[in-house]
């Protein structure tokens, strides 16, 4: 090693001040509203379904139960009109007074002549009482059909729903029926599970109607009408009865949706703050493990903790060591020496890969510098990550790379196939060219391994092609065929590159690779990466044995 003192880090290479990259706060404020928004907007969903669900329950019990009230009541008033003929004599007072007695939904029935009271269950009216309300004098179109009258004042007093059952086109008999009969619906309403029940005739009027929406509200009643439905920004469920001319209808208004949706998304909305703070907090923990890491990075850059081992590279055809490739690693004050797949990723993630480049670089020109000159036979290989040909969108220039007290023809830059996707090609192609021009050569590394597509690979400036470990370890026997290194080779001569094979660990690996047509071998069956001084011995020795 020579006696001054290493190169420092290059002024132009700076600790960044800021070791966060500014998009990772748009991604807090993700990660805080993603969550939030996706469990509010699922719970919404979730509440409008209950709701659907609830509402299409209410309607058909609501219907049921208007259905069984109704017909009980048809079936007395139609004995009551086949029995009196809709005349009141004493026997048709008995007859209203039995059944007002024994039918829980009766309250009062009387017998309607030319639109006048005549009787009921318990008195004659003598005059007969005139029926001025039109609303309660309403009668089917047809004999023997009932028409059911929203509830009215009554003479005993109170507010009742009447059922009018039609005899003939003069007379009808009617029933007063208690409208706390249909107080379970108002149930409905009261505990909050949907926001108004009706109950709606044929023609539209609602004869039940209880909560916060009024019968113009409603959506128009037909034959074919779903049952379920939205109408003004309301939703309905509406249930028609088969008996007769009767639909129940339960219904939400949008602030009872929201109000819902308040009420029971409330946890989920807090399940969601939850995740989001728990994916905060962890990006948080991430990003001060990695801006610990850069920091550290940085820090060993400048205070010199890198080192550089150089790993030999043979000609295996001579046996003599004609270059070596420069691997770095950390002598970590407290973990000890640390490979570069430890920390290279992150340098790489970090951008602090270019100034560990740069530095790289001089320090070979400083350790290697003077031998390589004496040595013209040797070259050095360099690695280069896809962020110093420009593949991270940087601009950047190939002078960084250059080695000044080094022929250029002594130096091989080695490139990944990462450097080579289409994306990146045009800066990556033209670092490489200028490379070349000066006399450097460009070996594509890992070859085999990546991406690299046949039908491109002979358009790149590339020299070598190193054959990676993998398919090196693919050889298990001198004599057998290893056919995927077999084909990996083949591609390498008909391109007409040179081949090194990295990994090779033992002597049969060489012979194959060598019987192969593979002339130059790396791996630890010659050396082990060595330190600077124990290369030097290492090619002295290896050279003078082969001489
Ligand atoms: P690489 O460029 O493919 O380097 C060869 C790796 O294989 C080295 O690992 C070397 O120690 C290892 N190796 C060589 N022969 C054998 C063998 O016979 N058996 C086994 N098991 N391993 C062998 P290392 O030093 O850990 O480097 C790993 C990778 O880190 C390198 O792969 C290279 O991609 C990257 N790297 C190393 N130094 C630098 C550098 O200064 N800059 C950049 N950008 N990347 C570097
Ligand atoms: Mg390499
Ligand atoms: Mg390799």
């Amino acid at each position: 090693m020579p006696r001054t003192k290493p190169p420092r880090l290059n002024r132009r290479f700076r600790r960044p001040r800021r070791l966060l990259a500014k998009h990772e706060i748009s991604l807090v404020v993700l990660l805080a509203l993603v969550p939030v928004f996706l469990t509010l907007t699922l719970s919404f969903l979730w509440t409008v379904r209950h709701i659907e669900h609830q509402m299409a329950f209410l309607a058909d019990a609501t219907a049921r139960r208007s259905e069984k009230i109704l017909k009980v009541t048809e079936t007395n008033l139609r004995q009551l009109a086949e029995h009196t003929s809709a005349r009141c004599d004493l026997n048709a007072l008995a007859f209203m007074r039995e059944k007002v007695f024994s039918v829980l939904y009766i309250r009062e029935m009387g017998i309607i002549n030319d639109n006048r009271l005549t009787c009921n269950d318990i008195q004659r009216f003598t005059p007969p009482v005139l029926i001025t309300d039109r609303e309660s004098s309403k009668i089917s179109e047809s004999d023997g059909e009932i028409t059911i009258v929203p509830p009215v004042a009554t003479l005993q007093g109170g507010k009742s729903m009447l059922v009018n059952y039609r005899v003939d086109a003069r007379n009808y008999v009617n029933a007063l029926i208690d409208p706390d009969l249909f107080q379970e619906f108002h149930e409905y309403v009261r505990l909050g599970e949907v926001s108004s029940v009706f109950l709606v005739r044929g023609d539209g009027k609602a004869v039940i109607s209880f909560g916060t929406m009024s019968e113009g509200d409603l959506p128009p009643l037909m034959e074919s009408i779903p049952h379920q439905l939205q109408h003004r920004g309301k939703l309905f469920s509406v249930y028609k009865s088969g008996a007769f001319p009767l639909y129940a209808v339960v219904a939400s208004s949008p602030a009872f949706i929201l109000r819902q949706w308040r009420d029971q998304s409330l946890p989920l909305g807090f399940s969601g703050l939850f995740i989001s703070v728990a994916l905060i907090a962890l990006l948080k923990s991430n990003r001060r493990r990695r801006s610990l890491l850069q920091g550290e990075l940085w820090q060993a850059l400048e205070n010199d903790e890198l080192v550089l081992h150089y790993q030999p590279v043979i000609d295996m055809h001579s046996q003599r060591c004609v270059g070596a490739e420069t691997l770095v690693r950390w002598q970590h004050p407290e973990q000890g020496l640390l490979m570069p797949l430890i920390f290279l990723p992150a340098a790489e993630q970090t951008g602090v890969i270019r100034a560990l480049t740069h530095w790289v670089v001089r320090r070979v020109e400083w350790e290697l510098g003077a031998f390589l000159k004496n040595n013209p036979d040797i070259y050095v290989s360099i690695n280069l990550s896809p962020s110093d040909l420009g593949c991270d969108g940087h601009k950047v220039g190939f002078e960084d790379l250059v080695i000044d007290l080094v022929p250029n023809g002594q130096i091989v830059y080695e490139v990944t196939e990462q450097s080579l996707i289409p994306d990146h090609v045009t800066s990556a192609n033209d670092i490489m060219q200028s490379l070349r021009r000066r006399g450097a050569k460009v070996a594509l590394d890992d070859f085999g391994t990546g991406y690299s597509s046949l039908s491109y690979l002979h358009r790149f400036p590339v020299d070598y092609l190193k054959i990676d470990k993998a398919f090196v370890d693919g050889i298990e026997d001198e004599a057998e065929s290893a056919s995927l290194v077999d084909h990996i080779i083949g591609i390498g001569h008909s391109l007409q590159f040179q081949l090194i094979a990295e990994g090779i660990e033992h002597l049969y690996q060489m012979r194959y690779l060598l019987k192969s047509g593979v002339q130059f071998g790396q791996g630890f069956f010659f050396s082990r990466p060595l330190a600077v001084d124990e290369f030097l011995v290492f090619v002295r020795e290896r050279n003078k044995e082969v001489m």
